[in-house]
């Protein structure tokens, strides 16, 4: 059962009513969820999610949708958090741990934020959406829109993963490619809103799926048996994982079940091809400026300016954080290391996170003995085009 109270804007503080669809706050500004945290540890108890299913429905008093049997869903969550032993020793980290959302349904972690985002759309009466994606959140939201029997109208850039431009095809969804980056496909969404009357699922225009991607921050904490990691790394994008398990973790302070002191860093990782948020961090801003001619093979993370940029920088400053850019080569680099060193095929964007722990351990950033989670934010199989390799043909009599 839900415990949902309301949405408060996260720069204004101003608050809404959680029964009726809302979009941004008056002032432009994402709406955030807000729970009945006080009723939550009164009436559960950390140990009574033992026996729960391993989805991250698990943690249904955490989540906005009211009526169980409204639940859209195709299994996602619970993923593992695996330790790299054989990568941890060469890197002079034996804490590194690596938590695999590219086993999600859809093949990345915006399942959860679809799953959750778009079964609280459903009980509020949505069933007709638009979105602007990079990618993945196309193809999330469209797998997620056909489960839920709604119809998806979805704009990605011409240039986005052909994976993902199909999968969203496949699921029935209306996908339109721009000729752009995301930041263009969002102006012709918000344009096609106003004028068709769909509800507009653009990241943090809505405010739900923050809540779905929260659920990685409440696994992290569950799973790491409430001794959380030192270190979280996070590849963003919009921010909006980043956002949710900061959320997590704050919640989870606020009902008892973490202490006052448990504050994992959070590290923001961008690629130098797009990297917005690690600039205006340099420059000790509280707000980014658009990144201009954003270009990066981690296509989940470019997007040159973040409706939530504000609230990322203020997770990471309060968490005694950092923000780092990595090049593309760099992110290749470590997504073959992985791969030949503990047999993961992760996507660029996670190694975009491999890449950053190389940087902060040799900066001397981390120390030895901190406990390093990275997140893994999708499937390596979803980026053939990031995997060259050129490969000796035989004819069928050659020996090897
Ligand atoms: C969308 C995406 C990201 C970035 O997520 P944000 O919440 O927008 O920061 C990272 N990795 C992958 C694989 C993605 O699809
Ligand atoms: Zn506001």
């Amino acid at each position: 059962m839900s415990f949902l109270s309301h949405l408060e804007c996260a720069r204004c503080a101003q608050r809404y009513e959680a029964r009726a669809l809302h979009n941004l706050c008056a002032c432009g500004s994402p709406l955030l969820v807000r729970y009945d945290l006080p009723a939550i540890a009164a009436s559960l108890r950390r140990e009574d999610l033992g026996g729960r299913p391993a989805s991250m429905w698990r943690y249904a008093e955490f989540l906005p949708v009211e009526d169980p049997a409204g639940v859209v869903t195709l299994g996602e969550g619970w993923t593992p958090i695996m330790p790299l032993e054989r990568l941890g020793a060469q890197l002079g980290l034996p804490g590194l741990l690596l938590k695999d959302e590219g086993l999600n349904p859809t093949g990345s972690f915006k399942a959860r934020g679809a799953a959750c985002g778009v079964s609280r759309a459903r009980e509020l009466g949505v069933t007709e959406f638009a979105m602007p994606t990079a990618g993945n959140a196309g193809g999330a939201w469209a797998a997620y829109g056909a489960r839920a029997g709604m119809r998806a109208h979805i704009v990605m850039p011409v240039d986005a993963p052909l994976i993902n431009q199909r999968e969203a095809a496949a699921c029935g969804a209306d996908v339109r490619l721009v000729r752009g980056l995301i930041s263009d496909a969002g102006r012709i969404v918000a344009r096609a809103v106003a004028q068709h009357g769909w509800f507009d699922a653009s990241t943090l225009k809505e405010p739900y799926r923050i809540e779905g991607k929260k659920t990685m921050g409440l696994e992290i904490a569950e799973q790491s048996g409430w001794d959380p990691p030192d270190v979280i790394l996070y590849p963003a994008g919009g921010g909006v994982g980043l956002i949710g398990i900061w959320k997590a973790l704050d919640e989870l302070r606020a009902i008892g079940w973490l202490p006052q002191h448990c504050r994992p860093r959070l590290v923001a990782v961008q690629a130098e091809g797009c990297a917005p948020l690690v600039r205006a961090w340099e420059a000790g801003r509280q707000d980014s400026d658009f990144w201009e001619g954003a270009a990066t093979v981690a296509s989940g993370i470019r997007v040159p300016k973040a409706l939530g940029d504000f609230i990322v920088l203020q997770a990471v400053r309060e968490t005694g954080g950092v923000c780092v850019a990595v090049s593309d080569t760099e992110i290749l680099a470590a997504l073959q290391r992985m791969a030949q060193v503990e047999g993961l095929l992760i996507c660029p964007e996670g190694a975009a996170n491999l890449a950053a722990v190389m940087r902060l351990r040799d900066s001397g950033w981390l120390p030895a003995d901190a406990r390093v989670l990275l997140l893994n934010t999708g499937a390596g199989i979803k980026y053939p085009e990031a995997l060259p390799a050129v490969l000796p043909v035989l004819e069928p009599e050659a020996d090897l």
